[in-house]
């Protein structure tokens, strides 16, 4: 898969055993083999509190509760990245299909999907792993 001309590489680069060392096998799994928990098992997909999800693997800020919604699909969904830059999509023709992959643009690691079929307000679901991120409450006051 080769990158878009507007993806900058990552910044954030580490071996295969310390990723191991640093990731749960299902983390591992979802951000560097490119995996897809399935739906309903990993966190966060019905998570409601006001918070940031950050990159599991290197911490940072990818998603906000404040475009995180109730997709029914049982993955944590989003209409919009907490900045444009925070994250890299890739045309993705894997499984016979096309779909557009969703990966944090500081390390490299697989997110999930983008797709075009939502109707909030950027009418983009952004399906992610919720293996992929690490959710911060936010903090009262
Ligand atoms: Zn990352």
């Amino acid at each position: 898969m080769t990158a878009p001309a507007n993806v900058k590489p990552p910044t954030v680069v580490k071996s295969e055993a310390e990723w191991r060392a640093q990731l749960t096998p299902a983390q591992y799994y979802v951000t560097r083999e490119h995996g897809t928990e399935p739906p309903f098992s990993g966190p966060y997909w019905n998570e409601k509190a006001l918070g940031t999800y950050t990159c599991v693997c290197c911490g940072e800020p990818l998603f906000s509760s404040e475009t995180k919604f109730n997709s029914g699909t049982g993955w944590p969904s989003y209409y919009a990245p907490i900045a444009d830059e925070a994250i890299s999509e890739y045309s993705d023709r894997s499984l016979f299909m096309r779909r557009t992959e969703v990966r944090c643009a500081k390390c490299d690691a697989h997110l999930g999907h983008v797709f075009p079929d939502d109707p909030r307000p950027t009418g983009l679901r952004y399906c992610i792993n919720g293996h992929a991120l690490r959710f911060s409450p936010k903090k009262a006051g």
